[in-house]
């Protein structure tokens, strides 16, 4: 098969390490990829947005089935258009990209299949979400009801800073995003990520994470795209993974198609966990980054099975072969990351890694200048390590992350610390 990636982050680079190891690829494209994946696959400049470009490159090169990584091109409906034009794509409608691009909708569909999640109401004045608000008290959860770049939900320990929340959404801080409001129930326990593939009827578990989403050691500092990720997480014990699917994935996917808008694609599950019950955060629609290292890791060759099992409807009799295995990855960022940072500077070392199935570093944001690799973005690299523990997937991982010579980047010391 001929297969195309979009996406240009450590995520489609860690896609395009698996599905290269699968007999079935021939030939591999990723649009616009970047420096780490120019080993693996042909990189394509194309817009990723625009449908009739996707197609046409398709066409072109005989494209057999494309894998969309990142959450633009799904609300901007390219699935759709591909599946219009007779093109197997892997992810979801435009219309069932909603279950990420409108918190309210994802509500909906929780109230409507009784899934379990943190008591709500929408507003789209602040008056009426002050007094909310007010009548609620702290703590409690504001969060834009659209995409906003991960910068629209605000966790307020105090009525003031719930309100400040409200007057920014409504004050335009997210753009049209924040034109309306979900406010929530603060729900307290341990946070874990659950992805379970979707081919509209059925659903197959792939995996489960955890990530570090703040800058600093102990989890402290502002809020990034995650600074690593381990695979799997404790707390999502096999029982409550069998609650998540019964009252809550299943759920929602059967809810979908009853709409007439089935769910083909990932579903990322962002769950709360509490006295061995999971509650709904939130979906995404598409893999995590850094989480989709650490799932290709473990799924290697496999996953291309999976995703193809998934795009053409086959997933009820699709299985995972799973290694009693562990996987670990660790993000270098630039200096400064998530504030200003400087672009540009050298990474040395990449060339002399030893890379294998144990071992990988995934890139994010690189870029080759002149025959040297540079820093082209705030997450720059991921290194991954598996092993038969956790312990031996962090060993590995941060073997390969300090042999990497890029005095202008650093990393987090502290990855996995909760399940080591
Ligand atoms: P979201 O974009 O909905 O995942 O929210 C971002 C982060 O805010 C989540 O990963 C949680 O850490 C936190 N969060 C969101 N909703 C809640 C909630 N209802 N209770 C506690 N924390 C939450």
């Amino acid at each position: 098969m001929n297969i195309l990636i979009l996406g240009s982050g450590g995520r489609e680079h860690a896609l395009a390490w698996a599905i290269r190891q699968n007999p079935k690829c021939d030939r591999l494209f990723v649009a616009p990829g970047n420096a780490g994946m120019e080993p693996l696959a042909r990189l394509a400049d194309l817009d990723i947005l625009s449908g009739p470009a996707v197609i046409g490159f398709c066409e072109e090169n005989a494209i057999d089935l494309v894998v969309i990584g990142p959450e633009a091109p799904l609300a901007a409906g390219v699935a759709d258009e591909l599946r219009a034009a007779g093109i197997l794509a892997f992810g979801p409608s435009r219309a069932a990209a909603m279950l990420e691009a409108s918190k309210a909708f994802t509500k909906e569909i929780c109230d409507a299949c009784d899934a379990p999640t943190a008591a709500w109401a929408r507003f789209d004045a602040a008056e009426p979400a002050r007094a909310y608000i007010r009548a609620q008290g702290a703590p409690i959860v504001v969060k834009a009801d659209g995409l906003a770049a991960g910068k629209g939900v605000t966790v307020a320990m105090t009525e003031a800073e719930a309100v400040a929340a409200i007057d920014d959404a409504f004050g335009g801080a997210f753009g049209a995003a924040g034109a309306e409001v979900v406010v929530e129930e603060f729900m307290a326990g341990e946070e874990a990520s659950f992805f379970v593939l979707c081919d509209g009827v059925d659903c197959l578990p792939i995996g489960t994470a955890q990530d570090h989403k703040r800058v600093g050691e102990g989890d402290t500092g502002p809020n990034t795209g995650g600074m690593g990720a381990y695979s799997p997480a404790p707390v999502l014990t096999a029982e409550i993974q069998e609650q998540v699917m019964a009252e809550i994935v299943r759920p929602t996917v059967a809810e979908m198609a009853r709409r007439g808008t089935p769910f083909q694609g990932v579903l990322y599950a962002g769950l709360m966990i509490r006295d061995g019950r999971a509650r709904l955060v939130e979906y995404n629609v598409r893999f995590g980054d850094p989480e989709c290292q650490v799932l290709m890791m473990r799924l290697g060759a496999q996953a291309l099975d999976l995703i193809l099992a998934c795009a053409e409807g086959r997933l009820g009799t699709a299985s995972v072969n799973w290694a009693d295995d562990h996987a670990l990855t660790v993000v270098l960022a630039a200096r400064g990351y998530p504030g200003a940072y400087e672009k540009g500077s050298a990474i040395r070392g990449l060339d002399a890694l030893a890379e294998d199935s144990f071992r990988m570093v995934f890139h994010a944001g690189t870029a080759r200048r002149d025959g040297r690799i540079v820093a082209t973005g705030g997450r720059v690299l991921a290194a991954t390590g598996r092993g038969v523990t956790l312990a031996e997937a962090h060993a590995r991982a941060y073997a390969l992350a300090d042999a990497i010579d890029w005095p202008e980047g650093f990393c987090r010391r502290d990855i996995g610390w909760r399940a080591l």
